[in-house]
């Protein structure tokens, strides 16, 4: 596997260059195990410990590495193992601060794109999604809103309406996953080597969406599940699955339940880049969206920004402004 199929881009490479690299390579940590990380590089996969040195710097549990993470690794000498000396800055980050634990925990790094699903039965819930598009965005991931099950609703037409009245501007795209053909309106977010997960309340089809996006039977879905409680095809790891026609899917069990995120108003802030870019726009209050002399426009436009991050951004943004609540109070 090459690691461009796994999302390594111009951006990764300017963000290694820095960090000295003296005789580490870059990877992409591709699962999680209890005592050592799975790690691919460029044409190859191995096991890896963080350094010591890493393990006495990181001032939280999250800034250790996770699924996803792009690191710099510093190949095994003699019967030493292998290391991760480093952590190329996140471009976006799933922290969960679970009650009763005193550190937040990386559930998942570099996302690009989240597909929220969700189905035209009783799981759908207006004001759910729309904190759930909160939660992603506030991520650094781009929202997408998936209506699973179409095969079984009479007016997909006017739910996807529905939803989208709280969604301006997200796409909206009704599949149906138990159809096993493909699905071209989502598998375009993959293009370019993109990262996607998939969250929603249980049963709304998440692992068969995965195992038909991956043309594999990676996760057992809840059939698989009920006949079989040892779960023998359950991930329960966090785990990145690569797609044979490039991108990846990362699942994570803590991640399904997205109630249980920490919102970046808590202390993370996926958006440091933008953030800095905005304060160059023209007028101080920028929407960033089309107005003359946005500074983050202007980084889209010359390739060094991500289109989807900046939406994003503007979207969280303007979300603050209007309601200027902590984010906590969104909670349930
Ligand atoms: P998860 O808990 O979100 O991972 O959900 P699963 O993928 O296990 O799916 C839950 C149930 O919904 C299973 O019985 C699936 O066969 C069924 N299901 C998934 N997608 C569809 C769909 O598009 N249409 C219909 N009718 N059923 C589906
Ligand atoms: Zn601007």
């Amino acid at each position: 596997m090459t690691l461009d199929s796994l999302g390594w881009n111009g951006h990764w490479q300017k963000a290694f260059a820095v960090i000295d690299v003296d005789g580490l390579i870059p990877g992409r940590v591709i699962a999680e195990h209890r005592s050592h990380f799975r790690v691919a590089l460029e044409g190859a996969e191995l096991s890896a410990r963080t350094s010591g040195r890493m393990r006495n710097t990181a001032k939280e549990r999250s800034d250790l590495p996770g699924v996803g993470d792009f690191v710099a690794v510093r190949l095994a000498a003699g019967d030493g193992p292998s290391t991760i000396e480093a952590v190329l800055p996140r471009i976006s980050a799933l922290i969960r601060k679970a009650s009763g634990e005193s550190q937040p925990q990386l559930l998942a790094a570099n996302i690009d794109v989240v597909f929220i699903m969700t189905a035209p039965d009783a799981d759908l819930n207006l004001p759910r999604l729309e904190r759930y598009l909160t939660l992603v965005r506030s991520s650094g991931a781009t929202p997408v809103i998936v209506v699973n099950k179409a095969d079984l609703a009479h007016d997909s037409i006017e739910i996807t309406g529905r939803i989208a009245s709280i969604a301006v501007g997200v796409p909206i795209c009704a599949v149906s996953a138990r159809c096993r053909d493909p699905i071209p309106d989502l598998e375009q977010f993959f293009d370019g080597n993109r990262t996607v997960a998939l969250v929603g309340s249980s049963g709304v089809g998440k692992s068969t969406l995965t195992n038909l996006l991956l043309g594999r039977a990676a996760q057992a879905t809840q059939e698989v599940r009920a006949h079989d409680s040892r779960g023998r095809h359950t991930t329960t790891h966090r785990q990145l699955f690569t797609r044979p026609g490039g991108g990846s899917i990362i699942d994570t069990p803590g991640m399904r339940a997205l109630e249980a995120w920490h919102s970046p108003a808590e202390g993370e802030n996926s958006f440091k880049d933008i953030e800095a870019l905005s304060a160059q726009c023209k007028f101080s209050d920028c929407g960033h969206k089309s107005e003359p002399g946005c500074a983050v426009r202007a980084a889209v436009d010359r390739g060094d920004l991500d289109a989807g991050r900046a939406d994003s951004y503007a979207a969280v943004a303007r979300i603050e402004t209007e309601r200027s609540v902590p984010q906590r109070a969104w909670r349930d």
